[in-house]
């Protein structure tokens, strides 16, 4: 045994030689006085001490501005209670590679974990980072949904700009970032609440306003069937094409109406003073004759009481002055009230062709009177409106003609009126069931066209078909006695680089087909 190297000892005899010494050093036994004289005794390093509160400093100083931040830097917390530099190290670790930087791309995230932390990553699905391209488009969806939510308010408007600018900023504070996008949400959907209160307000005047016209107009039956179409058209769910009819039925009707109205104020206006004229004609008649009157009674009276044919001669004379004045009055009133009555007769003539005008203009606008749908001039105008769409869209689209069945043994066996209700109850049947997309004109007499975007020839035959059911469901009554109205239809889809007029003229051809195979059916062109 080597003598000169002392004995390994044992921690039991350091221990009672470490107290030794602190007695006789007089120093307290304190822990921190034991551990320095503890390693003395033992020849060994103290280790330096944790640092448990400059390290909590740190840890509080993090942000967590992800919820992988988040974990990572409770984590940490806790391996800095345990007072473990091994674990403090690897929360440490983690929380780096949870940390945001405006290049990290999506796929280099992952990578720059330890693996002790993969489980971490793993056991949740990972975030995206939040690069440029993110952020710019959430910058692009706050853009297109701008316009959508109005710009009444300023404030709202301006913070939304100033949104977007910080999200295209790459040296934004993704904290500050994080609560901009907060706040903006939250005044966003107030926006929202805000625009959708505003639209259904606008609603609700506009049918107030179409109530209004309704009332206002004179009684004439073409703007009462426009009025209650437009009614219908103003009823949610609202499409732009939907809103583009009750525009142009609108204008018809209120150029109709100022049309109509100032012309007939006019002529109320000449038969007032017609009958004003008239009314002091008749009062200066009876005013002159009421003179004659007094005059004759004087003159009867001077009769009774002359005592000579002289006297008898003058009064007469009196007398036969008075007639005369009176029956020139007469001559002139009668002369005046036939003038009058030629004058009206006049005017009426001018009014029923002032009706007859009227009745043109409106065969002239773009709907027909009696059944609200479009008249050919206003389906000519929408086809080539849809046609122009359809072909931007690359859509296919379909065009059904119908043709009432039988109608003609309609109008004898029930009259016409009644054939008139059965057009009108088959169109307020059609425009129910076919899409608010779809459009309905009235081609002839008791023939229908339904333009018919976006969908296939099997689409729109089926489309007629439901048509047929509603039909059979929803009877037209007249006096209470059931009518079951039938038609038969004709469907063609538009071939590439066929126009219009052409598809139509198949449809017209199917339609044939199907009255000749039986009536009551759809055929496909
Ligand atoms: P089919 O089943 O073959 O179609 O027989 P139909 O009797 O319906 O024959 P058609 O289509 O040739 O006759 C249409 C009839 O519709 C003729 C016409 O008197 C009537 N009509 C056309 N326009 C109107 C209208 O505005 N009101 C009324 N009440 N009848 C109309
Ligand atoms: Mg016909
Ligand atoms: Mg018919």
């Amino acid at each position: 045994m080597d003598m000169n190297k002392p004995p390994a000892r044992q921690p039991y005899e350091i221990a009672r030689e470490t107290v030794k010494l602190l007695t006789a050093r007089k120093l307290v036994p304190s822990p921190e006085n034991y551990r320095a004289v503890y390693h003395e005794v033992a020849g060994t390093k103290p280790p330096e001490p944790f640092p448990v509160d400059e390290l909590r400093g740190i840890a509080a100083a993090l942000p967590a501005v992800n919820p992988g931040q988040q974990r990572q830097k409770g984590i940490l917390e806790f391996a800095i209670g345990q007072g473990n530099w091994d674990k403090v190290q690897t929360a440490l670790v983690g929380y780096a590679s949870f940390v945001v930087t405006p290049n990290a791309s999506a796929a280099a995230a992952p990578d720059t974990r330890p693996a002790g932390i993969a489980t971490i990553a793993d056991d949740k699905p990972a975030y995206p980072p939040l690069t440029p391209e993110f952020l710019e488009q959430i910058a692009r969806v706050i853009e297109f949904a701008l316009p959508a939510l109005g710009d009444e308010d300023k404030r709202f408007h301006d913070q939304a700009l100033g949104l977007i600018a910080k999200l295209r900023d790459k040296q934004a504070d993704p904290t500050q970032l994080k609560m901009a996008l907060t706040n903006f949400a939250h005044r966003m959907s107030f926006a929202a609440e805000d625009q959708a209160a505003i639209k259904s307000t606008l609603l609700d005047l506009l049918r107030q306003i179409i109530d209004n016209i309704g009332e206002l107009v004179m009684d004439e039956a073409w703007v009462k069937g426009q009025v209650d179409a437009l009614k219908a058209a103003a009823t949610p769910p609202l499409s732009l094409r939907r809103l583009d009819d009750v525009q142009r039925r609108l204008k018809d009707v209120i150029f109709k109406q100022s049309e109509s109205k100032s012309r007939m104020l006019a002529m109320q206006e000449q038969t007032q003073q017609m009958l004003a004229a008239f009314l002091a004609r008749l009062s200066a008649m009876t005013a002159s004759s009421g003179e004659f009157q007094t005059k004759i009674e004087g003159v009867a009276k001077r009769i009774s009481g002359a005592r000579s044919i002289e006297e008898v001669g003058s009064v007469l004379q009196e007398a036969i002055d008075a007639t005369r004045a009176m029956a020139s009055d007469t001559k002139a009133t009668r002369e005046d009230l036939a003038a009058m009555q030629e004058r009206v007769k006049q005017a009426e003539g001018e009014i029923a062709k002032l009706h007859r005008e009227l009745d043109k203009a409106s065969a002239q606008a773009r709907h027909d009177p009696l059944t609200g749908a479009l008249n050919r001039k206003g389906m000519d105008e929408a086809l080539e409106r849809e046609v122009k769409a359809m072909q931007r869209k690359q859509q296919q689209w379909c065009v059904a003609i119908l043709d009432i069945d039988n109608f003609k043994k309609l109008n004898d066996t029930m009259g016409h009126d009644t054939g008139d209700k059965a057009l009108v109850h088959l169109a307020e049947v059609t425009r129910s069931t076919i899409r608010p997309q779809d459009t309905l004109a009235r081609y002839g007499g008791e023939e229908f066209l339904i333009v018919m975007p976006d969908t296939n020839v099997d689409e729109a035959v089926v489309a007629m078909q439901r048509l047929q059911r509603e039909l059979t469901t929803r009877y037209f009554l007249r006096e209470n006695e059931k009518v079951l109205i039938t038609f038969s239809a004709g469907v063609a889809q538009v071939g590439e680089s066929e126009a219009a007029p052409e598809t139509i003229k198949r449809a017209d051809q199917a339609m044939y087909l199907a009255k000749r195979a039986g009536k009551n059916r759809v055929v496909a062109a």
